[in-house]
């Protein structure tokens, strides 16, 4: 291992929104480094120029932010290693590269994009897969083939080119993944990879081993995609003269669809109903909306809860976990090796937990902006009161409107399935009946109502269901809402007799 001290780190490309399975990623890697008082640093991989995407980097940052995730090193806080962003870090890397020609382990290549093209295609001609490797690697224009002189001639010119490890022949190569335990590939299954470009920038493989050294990375932990270059990076350490400051390694398995069948992808959420990117993001190009956690309502600790038990469990029945509880209880062998399914449900499930947690008068400070352009003079008291009885019925927040408009404004509509299910013949009559008695309701508590119109049941042998129903059609506006009587409590004797009087009148007229 680099050292005594745990060193994490998150490296996302800058080349899209930052999917969930990535948030996953960051956080595994959070509680790991906070549970064993270590460092977690954020560096942005950037080194291949055609997939970056403007604005994916700030929303990246502004994602982890929301989600609580924080660093200590990295792009937008500095520290001992800066640049933390790879493009910034050119320099450093080709020297590596050279290195690597020096000891024999890598080679300069020269094929044009062409000539590498038209080698693919006589492959595909024969039904063969085309990968450079120790198969064919004689086949190509390279520093392997050409001359010194050649070799020399053609770095010193413009001509471009890259540079190219060489895999070595028939080896066994040992990753030992703390989550999959040993995992053994034959070199000759692997291919002459580029790890320097054209460009004079490194490529991913490179860059990352060297960096992860530089930065002194004692763990590396990050999803299941990157196993298969992970042999790569062994010999890259090993080639390098590293491998005694190698770090471990740890492959997060897949997040996979809803029904299992494949790899949950930045598709399948809007297109199944729910977002698979912490916040909302607008592609610069296309300007296609993608939905985000954030704007769709969910509560940062909802998401990282269950995030947390997307491929992590804690070996006992306990599903809730606050952040520092997470940091408490992680540990990396309680990841499994499965795909974990996305569930929806659950991520609602989470919120609505962490709903109810909150305080009505958070969720009041959290409403009232939207709500006082709805209703003009708000009173306070009045909304703790309701949020207290709607809270329940809640899993957003921006639910509350929907729930609970019927305690502020009269309905100025009725619910036409309602309306035709609970709106009787004799409704009109028997509602007028109900009206006079709430007139005559003193004081206008709910349990006296209550007591009042269950007495009037009774004695004209009326169908206690039938009668409620049609007043709460008329109070509420439709056949929803917590207990009626309180309902008309909180409104006042006032307001529900003008509402059963304009309703009678309205539903009469239907
Ligand atoms: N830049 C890689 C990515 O985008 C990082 C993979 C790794 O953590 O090594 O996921």
């Amino acid at each position: 291992m680099n050292q005594d001290k745990i060193r994490v780190r998150f490296a996302p490309s800058p080349t899209g929104p930052l999917h969930i399975g990535g948030v996953r990623t960051a956080l595994y890697n959070y509680l790991f480094a906070k549970k064993h008082g270590g460092d977690m640093l954020l560096r942005i991989e950037d080194t291949d120029q055609t997939r970056y995407v403007e604005g994916a980097e700030n929303y990246i940052i502004e994602s982890l932010q929301w989600c609580g995730i924080h660093f200590n090193e990295g792009v937008g806080i500095g520290g001992p290693f800066a640049p933390y962003r790879q493009s910034e870090r050119k320099a450093i890397y080709k020297q590596y590269a050279l290195d690597l020609i020096d000891k024999g382990y890598a080679y300069y290549a020269f094929d044009s994009p062409q000539e590498l093209d038209a080698a693919r295609k006589s492959y595909e001609a024969e039904k063969k897969n085309f990968q450079y490797d120790q198969h064919n690697r004689l086949e190509f224009k390279n520093s392997l083939t050409l001359t010194e002189p050649e070799v020399t001639a053609i770095i010193e010119s413009d001509e471009p080119y890259v540079i190219r490890i060489m895999i070595p022949e028939n080896e066994e190569i040992l990753v030992t993944d703390l989550i999959r335990g040993e995992v053994r590939v034959n070199s000759t299954q692997l291919d002459d990879k580029v790890i320097f470009k054209s460009d004079g920038l490194p490529t991913y493989h490179l860059a990352n081993v060297v960096d992860d050294y530089l930065m002194k990375i004692s763990h590396v932990i990050r999803g299941e995609e990157w196993l298969p270059s992970a042999p790569l990076h062994v010999l890259l350490y090993r080639y390098l003269g590293w491998e005694h400051a190698m770090p471990q390694f740890a492959h997060l398995p897949l997040l996979l669809k809803p029904d299992g069948n494949g790899k949950l992808s930045k598709r399948d959420g809007d297109r199944m109903g729910f977002p698979v990117f912490p916040l909302q993001w607008t592609d610069p190009q296309t300007k296609e909306i993608s939905s985000g956690y954030r704007e769709s309502g969910y509560l940062p600790d909802a998401c990282i809860n269950m995030l947390a038990f997307l491929g992590w469990n804690p070996g006992t029945e306990q599903e809730i976990f606050s952040m520092d509880e997470l940091i408490e209880a992680f540990s990396l062998e309680r990841v499994g090796k499965a795909g974990s399914k996305f569930d929806p449900e659950k991520a609602k499930w989470f919120n609505h937990h962490y709903l109810q947690q909150m305080s009505d008068a958070r969720l009041a400070e959290l409403l009232a902006p939207e709500l006082t352009l709805k209703v003009p003079h708000l009173d306070n008291e009045k909304l703790l009161t309701v949020i207290g009885m709607v809270k329940p019925r809640m899993t957003f927040i921006h639910e509350f409107w929907e729930q609970a408009s019927f305690f502020f404004v009269a309905p100025d509509s009725y619910d036409a399935k309602s309306v035709k299910d609970r709106w009787r013949q004799d409704s009109a009559e028997i509602m007028k009946k109900v009206g006079d008695l709430l007139q005559e309701t003193e004081p206008f508590y709910a349990a006296v109502a209550k007591h009042n119109v269950m007495n009037f049941i009774t004695e004209a042998q009326l169908n206690t269901g039938q009668v409620m129903n049609a007043l709460r059609l008329l109070i509420v506006g439709a056949s929803k809402g917590p207990d009626l009587f309180e309902i008309m409590e909180l409104i006042g004797k006032e307001q529900s007799l003008n509402r059963i009087e304009k309703g009678i009148v309205a539903l009469s007229q239907a």
